[in-house]
């Protein structure tokens, strides 16, 4: 492991406090020190108070921060003195630890300091780092875990048995400290759970940190097991069907919908089809720090009723009697192996889901090279399920947002890189739907680098690559439960004497063969969505309305109205709701080049400006009006309404 840091990135950085941003980055950078909210740093800074008077305050890693972009302002100022009285009472409770620390800090509005301040607080030294590093706990989570630990560290670190995170922890390690601390002591292991180093300056403990951290990859490669790999699989196979089932079911039992992302490569296939996958797989994290993202235990394979059994099982025989299970996280596992598709993650939302397996994918590192070092060993059950509770009751002081309109939901948008497409992509991830984008446009690709999207360049007619494109949305997210009918075209202006008969089969090819296609091979997906499927078609005035010299556009539209009935009337038993909406004169589209524009103002013998708001009204229509009717069609409001039609055109005397 090397370290980061870098005089010239450094200069950037002013102060004690600023230091402590900087490096503190530098350890979030590296995955393999910490995840997601993993870890925490720390600096004690003498400051003078309001009235003249000095004060050490401690510096410390507020809660909802992660390390790898956290600012000044991420970190709690507590002021140390009561720190240090706090650390001297016989017992705490969470509680009035966490209240304690929160009123005794410098800033009304500053996060909530991290669980492990007042560790933080009894260490001696100016600077204080913590992560839960990949290597440390491949070395530890094994059955002599602690006495190899021993001979890599001799002196240089003080070993301390795993203690669930609170006053306790932080109460035996100032005591060990103290009692084994020598001037070689440069950092602290605690099994099971990361490791600490501590240092006068910032530069001095992140070193510190790498030089532990290497060690203990020295020590693993020395053994034979730091590059390990899973050698031996066969070709998996992602069915989307299956895994659109999968979800349906983990939905079902999650009680709202949920995002299912599937990993399939060599690594994760070759780990879930490992001889000792049972074993390995189910003891527990790696470290406490991920249960409450990961579950104990991953689910093996697809049997989820056996998965909610063992998991109502294992929290009823471990949680306090009267509480359980008002408590209880959802039972629906958030990690899948399975020997066909690798690995799966499960989450309310799609950034959920790569979190998840980022820690799974670290998991599997950990797994692997403690077996190399001679069998992989977790906490025991008690020990996880108290970190595990202990969360849940934290989860409950916070204020929980409410959750979005389209949570744990999938949309699928077709000729999404622009105009109404493009707007409907907003539209639906505003309303925190994962999204799916097609379009024949490669600039679909790079519209949104978010993990709710995937922007698939895709040819709506053509048969195969619809597939792919839905096969891979289905991976991304695990299903489709809306789905946008908006690829189109208009073609040029021409009279029906002059219409070549390629330009209306090209019409008819996008405007009404494709979203065939689409409806047929995104039905049995909408069929299975947690919260019924949902359609919208992006239609046109023209078909109430058609107008002169748009005869292949207007007759392809008004077909795909009646293939959208005739949907309303064959998958409202499958619980399908399809409804349309006709925008006209939407101008910020595709398909209105100012070279289309002048021709249709010239059909009706206006200027362009009078053609754009010619509308009972007087309203210019806009993509993003089109759009969020689309997105309020897949909401509660249209519940119960399906084969409707509704005009967004400002109003048009030739449809009322
Ligand atoms: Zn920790």
């Amino acid at each position: 492991m090397k370290s980061l840091w870098s005089d010239r990135e450094a200069e950037q950085f002013r102060g004690d406090l600023g230091l402590r941003v900087y490096t503190s980055r530098l350890l979030g950078r590296d995955k393999s020190l910490v995840l997601h909210g993993g870890g925490n740093t720390s600096v004690k800074i003498r400051e003078k108070t309001l009235f003249g008077e000095e004060e050490t305050i401690l510096y410390v890693k507020g809660s909802g921060w992660d390390l790898e972009t956290i600012e000044p302002q991420g970190f709690s100022p507590v002021l140390l003195a009561h720190v240090l009285r706090l650390a001297e009472l016989p017992s705490l409770s969470d509680p009035e630890m966490v209240n304690q620390l929160v009123t005794h800090m410098l800033k009304a509005a500053a996060p909530a300091p991290s669980i492990e301040t007042i560790l933080h607080g009894l260490m001696p030294q100016k600077f204080v780092d913590h992560t839960h590093a990949d290597a440390v706990l491949s070395v530890t989570n094994t059955r002599d875990g602690e006495k190899r630990i021993r001979e890599i560290y001799g002196k240089r670190c003080v070993v301390i048995p795993y203690l669930i995170p609170g006053f306790d922890l932080a109460q035996f390690c100032a005591k060990e400290f103290r009692a084994r601390g020598t001037k070689d002591t440069v950092g602290m292991v605690l099994l099971n759970h990361g490791i600490f180093s501590f240092g006068e300056t910032a530069r001095e403990s992140y070193e510190r940190m790498i030089e532990l951290v290497t060690l203990a990859e020295e020590y693993l490669d020395s053994k034979r097991a730091w590059s390990v790999s899973t050698n031996h699989f066969t070709a998996g196979t992602a069915d989307a069907n299956a895994q659109a089932t999968l979800r349906r079911r983990l939905s079902d039992t999650a009680g709202a919908p949920l995002i299912l992302k599937t990993a399939i490569s060599e690594r994760t296939l070759g780990f879930a089809q490992h001889p000792e996958i049972a074993r390995i797989s189910q003891q527990g994290p790696a470290t406490p720090d991920h249960v409450i993202r990961t579950k104990r235990t991953p689910m093996l394979g697809t049997d989820v009723d056996r998965y909610v059994a063992e998991y109502r099982r294992y929290f009823g025989e471990h949680a306090p009697k009267a509480k359980e299970p008002k408590t209880m996280l959802d039972p629906a596992p958030r990690v899948v192996l399975d020997p066909a598709f690798g690995l799966a993650t499960a989450g309310r939302t799609a950034k959920d889901t790569v979190i998840v397996e980022e820690i799974y994918d670290h998991t599997i590192d950990v797994i692997l090279r403690a077996e190399a070092l001679g069998g992989f060993q977790a906490l025991a059950p008690k020990d996880i399920f108290d970190v595990e509770y202990w969360d849940l009751e934290q989860a409950k002081l916070k204020k929980g947002g409410k959750p979005q309109a389209f949570s744990g939901e999938v949309a699928l948008v077709t000729g999404a890189a622009s105009g109404i497409g493009k707007a409907a992509v907003e539209a639906f991830l505003a309303r925190g739907a994962a999204v799916a984008g097609l379009d024949v446009d490669p600039r679909i690709e790079s519209l949104h680098a978010r993990p709710d999207f995937v922007g698939l360049r895709c040819d709506v007619t053509d048969d195969k690559q619809v597939e792919l494109a839905i096969g891979r949305a289905v991976m991304a997210f695990g299903g489709i439960d809306m789905l946008v009918l908006n690829a189109g075209i208009f073609t040029a202006s021409r009279k029906i004497a002059d219409l070549p008969t390629e330009e209306w089969r090209k019409a008819m090819a996008v405007n009404l063969d494709a979203n065939l296609l689409l409806m047929r091979i995104c039905h049995p997906f909408l069929k299975l969505a947690p919260h019924g499927g949902r359609v919208v078609v992006i239609g046109s005035k023209n078909v109430p309305a058609p107008g002169p010299g748009a005869s292949a556009y207007s007759a392809s539209k008004a077909a795909l109205n009646q293939l959208a009935r005739i949907a309303a009337l064959e998958w409202g038993a499958d619980g399908i709701r399809i409804n349309t909406v006709h925008p006209n004169a939407v101008f910020d589209t595709g398909l209105w080049t100012e070279e289309v524009l002048l021709q249709r103002a010239k059909n009706y013998g206006m200027t362009v400006e009078e053609y754009k708001t010619n509308n009972v009204l007087k309203t210019q229509v806009g993509s993003r009006d089109v759009a969020e009717l689309a997105a309020e069609m897949c909401g509660p409001l249209f519940a119960k309404t399906t084969g409707a039609q509704v005009p967004v055109d400002g109003g048009n005397e030739r449809v009322i």
